[in-house]
């Protein structure tokens, strides 16, 4: 764990409940329609809102639908609408949360103390071929699609495809052309590197690599090559700190172990695009081992699902503000990296 002198410990609390914290990947949903179809509702408010609280999360980036059938829930278009409907209804129900649909959303949820929800695809599958799908789920809230999961669909490969994996299809490009013209964020995670580059000359706007790090620092299929970053960059876009133990070393995956990923980040684009995209499914852990199987022959074998030591989950964010105060990161980029960096691209791209 991290050792800090009691005035870092306080200044590490103080900037960690001031800053503005985007959980810029979160798959919450999958789970509550889960628990929805057996009748529960008030999920989120139930189940989440006391560990986001207590992670001083402003805003959450959650899927509402994946390429992969992930619990049976998430990869065609009527999940997907299923998936939707629960989100309104439980926002609805619950007056902690707010949908945010543009920038002046987040300020809203903000100054009534709401905890900001921006709904995100990952995987263009449940798309299909038909724009108008794209623009149905825009108008039930959708402002983010990821490309792919792990492997080929319609649109792009996922970086499970390997030696094999191409480019972005025709269809591809007139699905971001799509989303720029209607201001959905371009997320790059899981994307191949080929039709990464593709997208990257296609979008007009800031792109996100919503969860992955550096494939420098830890060579994992999942992880972002310097080139990536540097086209991330080169377009004003953010790469998102990932918390799997696979993403983050091949040793222990300690929190210094995932701050070499921000250092190194920081080091060769500098602290403009850096943010958080954990990934917690610790609530799921014992669904998602029964499913590690199925995912290792989709192109990409996490290894056992661990988080970093310190970040088991979203309650403990909090330790990376301390661990950024220990690496003697400013208060000012600290808050970048917490979700500045974020609000950046919401304010370009969510008008
Ligand atoms: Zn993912």
């Amino acid at each position: 764990m991290v050792n800090l002198n009691p005035e870092q410990e306080a200044r590490s609390i103080t900037l960690h409940k001031r800053a503005f914290v985007v959980e810029g990947h979160s798959d919450y949903l999958a789970e509550a329609t889960r628990l929805r179809n057996q009748g529960e509702t008030e999920v989120l408010e139930k189940h989440h809102l006391p560990s986001l609280l207590e992670g001083g999360v402003n805003m959450e980036v959650l899927t509402v639908g994946c390429d992969e059938p992930v619990m049976d829930i998430t990869n065609t278009p009527l999940k997907v609408v299923k998936v939707l409907d629960d989100v309104h209804h439980e926002l609805q129900v619950s007056d902690k949360f707010q949908l945010i649909t543009c920038y002046e959303d987040i300020n809203r949820a903000n100054n009534a103390g709401k905890i900001g929800l921006l709904l995100a695809l990952e995987g263009a599958r449940p798309i299909q071929e038909d724009l108008f799908l794209l623009r149905t789920y825009y108008r039930l809230g959708l402002r983010q699609v990821g490309l792919t999961w792990n492997q080929r669909n319609l649109v792009a490969d996922g970086c499970g495809e390997g030696k094999g994996g191409g480019g972005l299809s025709n269809f591809g490009t007139r699905l971001i052309e799509e989303m720029n013209r209607l201001n959905i964020i371009l997320d790059l995670s899981h994307v191949h590197e080929r039709s990464f580059m593709d997208a990257i000359e296609v979008t007009r706007s800031p792109p996100v690599a919503s969860h992955s790090n550096s494939r420098t620092v830890c060579d994992f299929p999942r992880n972002l090559s310097d080139n990536q970053i540097q086209a991330i960059a080169d377009r004003d876009g953010t790469v998102g700190m990932c918390f799997f133990g696979s993403f983050v070393t091949k040793d222990t995956p300690t929190l210094d172990a995932l701050i070499d990923h921000v250092d190194y980040i920081v080091n060769l684009v500098g602290i403009d695009h850096v943010a958080l995209g954990p990934d917690y499914i610790d609530y799921i852990m014992d669904l998602m081992q029964a499913e590690e199987e199925r995912m290792q022959e989709r192109g990409v074998d996490y290894g056992p699902l661990k988080y970093v030591q310190g970040l088991e989950t979203v309650s403990t964010l909090g330790n990376i503000t301390r661990a950024l105060v220990a690496r003697e990161y400013d208060d000012k980029d600290i808050e970048k990296i917490l979700g500045g960096n974020l609000l950046r691209i919401y304010k370009e791209v969510l008008k």
